[in-house]
């Protein structure tokens, strides 16, 4: 494939804030890459625009008019060019490009862009019916995310008794809580006033209440992303959980653990603050059948994965966290050489392309963690339907 033209653009993602967009010409058409962006950051990850977006599209403009011409054959190339990328496109920038050139290299060599790193893998999703912490500007519950996962193969059934689970949650909130009127966060989940506890009993019993007429395992899950709610050593809580507001390290652990045996909770994501690797790794002892999985803690960063991969036992994975999808790569290959299950992730401020679908099948993750409503979640997940 040989580079026709390339811009960046500046963009709208699905949260109405601006992010950039590559568009690429080649001889079999136009490619669009995009990057999305988190409201809940790690420390450990890039900045997706560090010289701020207006100049940082001007700057990257000049430098992609030296791609015109460049030849790409393989995702090889693509590595090529993402190497030689200088520092200050190190973010958005560089994943739009990375993004355009796979989707114009798949059309050029007839291939599905999950081939271009690996073999056709089932992903099953992890989809989110809560939505809290920043995701809902600080009006709904502390923890981030209560989420559903179901145990089988077919990721088909698995997103159809998801989506049943789903609008449950949704009749039980409205049966519940006159202050609920329907708003999901960014991601799809649902915004009600109700507390940390009684949020995570109506998704328990939204499970229960299909499960009767479903012969599936399914499974609840949360995402804490408990560094937005640590300050100067306690997690602190709008409201009580168990009796307290505010929790010590050894008290997270304990109420992580609380929480996990009253619910039969399959699937904790960054339950401690994210600089806090050997409590993960403390989570994970008291919690043998569970999944303790990494964000905040790994940032899709190798070298944060060498360093850390004792104490968790699955990870996310969000492209955007790095910017560059050798990196990616590499760190997909790390996680497998740990034995880390791996969950290719959305991010709350998507754009509505859904590479991720594709990333999660070819990089062998386990699950694809995505929100099942809303335009941009929505085309991930029918493409995982496409991919099945
Ligand atoms: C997350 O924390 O897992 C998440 C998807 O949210 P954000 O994109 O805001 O980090
Ligand atoms: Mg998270």
């Amino acid at each position: 494939m040989e580079i026709k033209e390339i811009k960046a653009l500046k963009i709208l993602n699905a949260n109405s804030n601006f992010t950039v967009e590559v568009m690429l010409t080649t001889d079999k058409g136009k490619f669009r890459g995009s990057s999305p962006a988190g409201e809940s950051n790690s420390k450990y990850e890039v900045n997706q625009f560090s010289k701020g977006i207006d100049d940082e599209i001007k700057n990257f403009n000049d430098y992609l008019k030296k791609l015109v011409g460049k030849k790409i054959n393989s995702i090889e190339d693509i590595f090529s060019v993402e190497k030689e990328i200088p520092k200050e496109f190190i973010g958005g920038p560089s994943l739009s490009l990375s993004y355009a050139l796979m989707y114009g290299l798949s059309a050029e060599i007839n291939k599905e862009p999950y081939e271009l790193f690996g073999s056709k893998n089932k992903v099953i999703p992890v989809c989110k019916m809560i939505g809290g912490g920043m995701h809902a500007s600080g009006l709904g519950m502390d923890i981030q995310e209560i989420l559903v996962t179901t145990i089988t193969d077919s990721n088909f059934e698995s997103i159809n008794t998801t989506l049943k689970v789903y609008k449950k949650v949704k009749e039980l909130l409205e049966n519940r809580t006159d202050s609920f009127i329907g708003g999901v966060d960014p991601e799809g989940g649902f915004i009600s006033g109700l507390d940390n506890y009684e949020s995570i009993k109506i998704v328990r019993d939204a499970i229960e209440s299909i499960i009767k007429e479903s012969s599936m395992d399914i499974r609840l899950g949360l995402d804490f992303a408990a560094s937005t709610f640590y300050k100067n050593g306690k997690y602190v809580y709008k409201r009580p959980i168990y009796g307290k507001k505010e929790v010590d390290r050894g008290e997270q652990i304990d109420l992580t653990k609380k929480l996990a045996d009253e619910f039969d909770i399959f699937y904790v994501e960054d339950p401690v603050d994210e600089t806090l690797a050997e409590d993960y790794g403390e989570v994970m002892k008291l919690l043998s059948s569970s999944i303790i999985v990494g964000d905040d803690l790994t940032a899709t960063t190798p070298e944060r994965l060498e360093k850390v991969h004792e104490y968790i036992n699955s990870t996310l994975i969000k492209p955007n966290q790095v910017g560059l999808m050798y990196k990616v790569k590499e760190y997909s290959e790390l996680a497998d050489k740990f034995k880390i299950d791996k969950v290719v992730s959305h991010r709350s401020e998507e754009t509505s392309i859904p590479i991720i679908a594709d990333l999660a099948t070819g990089l062998n993750a386990k699950y694809l963690k995505v929100g099942i409503n809303r335009g941009e979640r929505i085309e991930k997940i029918n493409r995982l339907i496409e991919l099945n």
